[in-house]
């Protein structure tokens, strides 16, 4: 059974969650989306739900398929409703995500977000040492509930 949020999918081998990114995999649930990248865009702090925080700085905003929400008002549904095969990837090393972080620094970058079901992938490039940006914010849709 998947840890990571309150569906709880129970899996057998080779089944994929109702998230589409989680997969059961030699006896656990793996992250399938682990450092598969479908957008990486440099955006206005104010675009994210965080309140007040470094206004006017920007973000590394980082993302992937899959996701354990269907709200029906997403803006990126066809992404985050999407598998594997649905949308175009590309891997990213968490070493190279926080390089990529740091190189834009200098346009104002804080930090970089998190998608939730990628869960291993945001904890090694947030363990990445690095001296800057410093601030990662995960986004967790108040829902994990692994630790
Ligand atoms: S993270 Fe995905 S696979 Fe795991 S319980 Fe939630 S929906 Fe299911």
């Amino acid at each position: 059974m998947c840890p990571i949020c309150p569906h709880a999918c129970a899996l057998v081998e080779g089944q994929t969650g109702l998230c589409r990114a989680r997969v059961a995999e030699g006896g656990e649930v793996v992250d399938a989306n682990y450092g598969r990248i479908t957008s990486l865009a440099l955006d206005p702090i104010e675009k994210k739900p965080l309140a007040r925080f470094r206004p006017g700085s920007k973000v590394l905003s980082v993302g992937s398929y899959g996701c354990n929400l269907r709200c029906p008002f997403c803006q990126n549904a066809s992404i985050a409703c999407a598998g594997e095969r649905d949308v175009p990837w590309r891997e990213i090393a968490p070493a190279e995500l926080v390089d990529a972080a740091a190189s834009l620094v200098t346009e104002g970058n804080i930090g970089s977000p998190s998608p939730t079901t990628s869960r291993s992938w945001a904890s090694s490039s947030s363990a990445t040492p690095r001296t800057s940006p410093t601030s990662v914010a995960w986004s967790t849709c108040w829902y994990p509930t692994a630790t």
